[in-house]
């Protein structure tokens, strides 16, 4: 079983022409809801890709909190320590212009409200193979649910930011994309920023995009594995379906190289669809792109 503790939002996504300027209002062309948040990401991207999975954190009192209980659910995930707080759900508030730019206001909302884990929270994490973290809740709360949780802690160090000593101590694997890599080592070159993680944490895989990934040991090991070549429609949440799947494969005892082609097949399977939790493939996908 793999537990998340982590970020539930509801994206809402505006497609106009040109995006308004301050006191400008224009029309619009298109709208979507599209529940997000890298932790409900990871914790469906777990799911599909075969797990036993719980999901722990929050959604508001407002119409989306219902919504992003069920799309967890739909998915398989255990929404048993889901909890509700007043006020709105996490959201991200999405413009998209024609030109493909973007501007996004974040609203922590519900994520906001998450302190840490609770003892009940606790018993379940420890019951689980590993648990996976990210930096879309209070830093306090990862912060705790890393140094209580009694399981190996995967962290996807997202979005990039200071990074607690106590907080990485608790880290068994972390997962960046090669920017949150930058960010943290201050190094630009993947091979030596992967070389100063390992100094921060046991076990580390830096992403690439469609270069693949890097990975890491304290002990000596050092792997590339390249991405599956395929036509990209939408790389959203392509690191949370790796992260997803990698946590699937380790938990079931797989090999590091073979966990990293499986947590490669299923972010490539994803990047050939839209959206985010609508994109992710389910275990017989990833099974059949890896034969
Ligand atoms: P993030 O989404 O966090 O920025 P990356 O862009 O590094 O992370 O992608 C994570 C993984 O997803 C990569 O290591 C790769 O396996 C896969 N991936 C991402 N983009 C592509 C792509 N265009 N083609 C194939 N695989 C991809």
């Amino acid at each position: 079983m793999i537990s998340v503790f982590g970020s539930a939002n509801m994206d809402l996504v505006a497609y106009t022409a040109t995006a308004p300027k301050r006191g400008e209002t224009v029309t619009g062309r298109a709208f979507a809801t599209i529940p997000g948040g890298k932790g409900a990401n990871q914790a469906i991207a777990a799911a599909r890709a075969g797990a036993e999975v719980a999901f722990i954190g929050a959604v508001g009192d407002d119409a989306f909190g219902p919504v992003m209980r069920e799309t967890l659910a739909s998915a398989g995930v255990d929404v048993t320590r889901l909890r509700v707080a007043p006020g709105s759900s996490g959201i991200a508030h999405i413009v998209v212009d024609d030109a493909g730019g973007n501007s996004i206001i974040v609203v922590p909302g519900a994520n906001g409200t998450v302190t840490g884990p609770t003892d009940g929270d606790l018993e379940v994490i420890d019951r689980s193979d590993a648990l996976l973290l990210q930096l879309e809740l209070p830093m306090e709360a990862v912060v705790a649910a890393a140094t209580r949780a009694r399981v190996p802690v995967v962290l996807t160090p997202a979005p990039a930011g200071e990074l607690p000593p106590e907080l990485l101590a608790a880290v068994g694997l972390i997962i960046p994309n090669e920017h949150e890599a930058a960010a943290i080592t201050g190094l630009s070159d993947p091979e030596e920023s992967l070389k100063a993680l390992l100094d921060l944490v046991p076990e580390a895989v830096v992403t690439l995009g469609s270069e693949g990934s890097l990975y890491g040991s304290r002990s000596g090991a050092r792997l590339r594995v390249p991405a599956v070549p395929v036509t990209a429609v939408d790389t959203t949440a392509a690191g949370d379906t790796f992260a997803g799947a990698l946590a699937v494969a380790r938990a079931e005892g797989m090999p590091v190289e073979r966990a990293l082609r499986f947590a490669a097949a299923a972010a490539a399977l994803s990047v050939q669809r839209k959206g985010a939790t609508t994109s992710m493939p389910a275990r017989p996908e990833i099974d059949a792109a890896l034969r």
